[in-house]
């Protein structure tokens, strides 16, 4: 029986090699977001379509462009697919079960911050009680091997925090 670890190994390379949602939008309407991991030398490019009709407004669509190590493509994909339909509250739920998931090892970085300080964060310390128990993080539950890897964990949360980028350019 294989362990879980190829499990995870499996889920991130088929999201790096069949990448969700991989293209372009036209921008505008879209808002198309750059983000950049100068210790890898990732980048992503979050196109993002809201349907702000309805309230809480929701991801009509996403698509995805960039290069990079397989990290933080598979990452972008798995984002991607877990975004795409949801509102932004749930959007802002996912991130933050997920930056919570990467960043329980994040605050041992010098000199990284655990990324976006406006949520209200308190203290790093209670960023696992954090998680929002409802979330389903699904495929991005692969990812959660990176935090023995600290040097990664950027290439993982980027694409996370240019979507976050992205959906204050679009609602701003
Ligand atoms: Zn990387």
């Amino acid at each position: 029986m294989p362990g879980l670890e190829d499990l995870y190994r499996e889920i991130i390379l088929d999201h790096y090699r069949s990448p969700r949602n991989k293209g372009e939008l036209e921008s505008p309407p879209a808002t198309r977001t750059e983000g950049f991991n100068p210790l890898c030398g990732d980048e992503i490019v979050v196109y993002l379509e809201l349907d702000d009709s309805s309230e809480p407004p929701t991801v009509e669509d996403i698509k995805i462009g960039g290069q990079g190590c397989s990290i933080s493509q598979s990452s972008a994909s798995m984002m991607s697919a877990a975004v795409k339909g949801k509102t932004l509250a749930e959007v802002k739920d996912l991130t933050k079960a997920f930056k919570g998931m990467m960043s329980i090892h994040e605050q041992s970085l010098p000199g990284e911050g655990a990324g976006k300080e406006e949520e209200g964060d308190s203290g790093l310390g209670d960023l696992e009680a954090e998680i929002p128990e409802d979330v389903k993080l699904g495929d991005l539950e692969a990812l959660r091997g990176v935090v023995k890897f600290p040097v990664r964990i950027k290439c993982a949360t980027l694409s996370w925090n240019t979507l976050a980028q992205g959906i204050e350019d679009a609602t701003s």
